[in-house]
């Protein structure tokens, strides 16, 4: 795993041109997930599985609690983040002495098989499994008996249904899904550092990340200021494609995507819009980032995740969601458990 680890650090530079040539995130983004992926590595191989044998003295004998390595794991993973994902899951699975069939999304596969043909590692210990047909694949995964793990990364719905088939086999899980996160700002908030906090929680990785504030509930004293500094960051943000130098925002994954985001934001409420709110004269699946104000309670931009235009999260602290957001923890020592 060291050895696997030098080698994705040394290859940062061609991992991330990769990475931002197939996802579209600015290159400087694309090299920092680079890095991000290899430190699940570097952290899982520190021993951390030796962390898990515990021994409890009691009264007259000793009682062993054996943690094992569960077999063989599969991981199903997103688009937005195509390498980091991929680690975060099998980077613990490896410390821990099991085996892991990958299946990357259909739109980025080339990250995971870029990483799965490294560092020496030996055959049959990393699988990389690209396909467009998510459905049989999945069905494979989650029911073969084989299989005593499945980690996935992507939407509730698809989380359900790999939920109800595992059920079968009783496999393990962990489920990293969707939500719709608001970021609260109350009056006495420092304003600055408001802005500047919501901008980095909204625009990372162009709005494509699964922690991204979706929305933003704003006290009425702050309100009128909020909005108008924070569009005013949200427009001044350099969109373009990710070679080009100093470029913040890349374009949405597809052409579905960006129907998404335009069926959500751009029609309702064009008086709402402080910001974007269309597609970017750069066309493709570039959309520009948006605020809206006065958005009403029932709208479907507060209910579903939006996924355009986050962060907090390392390799040493546990990561998952709530309720219908997820199940079990990774990263940490939370995530080779
Ligand atoms: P997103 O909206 O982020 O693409 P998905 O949940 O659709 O989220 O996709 C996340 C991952 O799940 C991808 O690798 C995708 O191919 C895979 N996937 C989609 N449908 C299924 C399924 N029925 N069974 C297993 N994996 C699936």
């Amino acid at each position: 795993m060291r050895r696997w680890f030098d080698l994705i650090t040394l290859q940062t530079e061609e991992l991330g041109v990769l990475l931002a040539r197939e996802e579209g995130k600015p290159l400087a983004e694309a090299k920092a997930e680079i890095i991000y992926a290899a430190s699940f590595v570097e952290w899982f191989c520190r021993g951390s599985a030796a962390r898990l044998w515990r021994n409890h003295p009691a009264a007259g004998h000793e009682i062993l609690i054996l943690k094992q390595p569960i077999g063989v794991t599969t991981a199903i993973t997103p688009w937005n983040f195509p390498s980091a994902m991929i680690t975060r899951k099998i980077a613990p699975a490896l410390a821990a002495g099991c085996t892991s069939v990958v299946k990357p999304a259909e739109k980025t596969p080339m990250p995971a098989l870029a990483l799965g043909a490294g560092g020496g590692i030996p055959d049959g210990v990393i699988n990389i499994l690209p396909s467009t047909r998510a459905h049989e694949i999945g069905l494979v995964l989650t029911t073969h008996p084989l299989v005593r793990k499945v980690s996935f990364t992507g939407s509730t719905a698809v989380g359900r249904t790999i939920m109800r088939q595992s059920s079968g086999t009783i496999k393990k899980l962990s489920l990293e899904l969707g939500g719709n996160a608001p970021f609260i700002v109350f009056d006495d908030a420092d304003l600055n550092a408001a802005v500047t906090g919501a901008i980095a929680s909204k625009f990372r990785n162009s709005g494509k990340t699964c922690v991204c504030a979706n929305c933003f509930y704003v006290q009425a004293g702050i309100y009128d200021s909020f909005a108008e500094k924070f569009a005013k960051a949200a427009i001044a943000l350099k969109i373009g494609p990710p070679f080009e130098p100093g470029v913040e925002q890349g374009p949405l994954i597809t052409s579905k995507a960006l129907a998404k985001v335009e069926s959500l934001s751009a029609t309702h409420w064009p008086k709402a819009a402080l910001a974007g709110a269309a597609r970017h004269p750069l066309g493709g699946t570039f959309y520009e980032p948006t605020v809206l104000v006065d958005v009403p309670e029932d709208a479907r931009l507060l209910r579903e995740e939006i996924f355009g235009p986050v962060a907090i999260s390392t390799t040493e602290a546990p990561f998952g969601g709530v309720k219908q957001s997820g199940i079990g923890r990774e990263g940490s020592h939370y995530g080779i458990e």
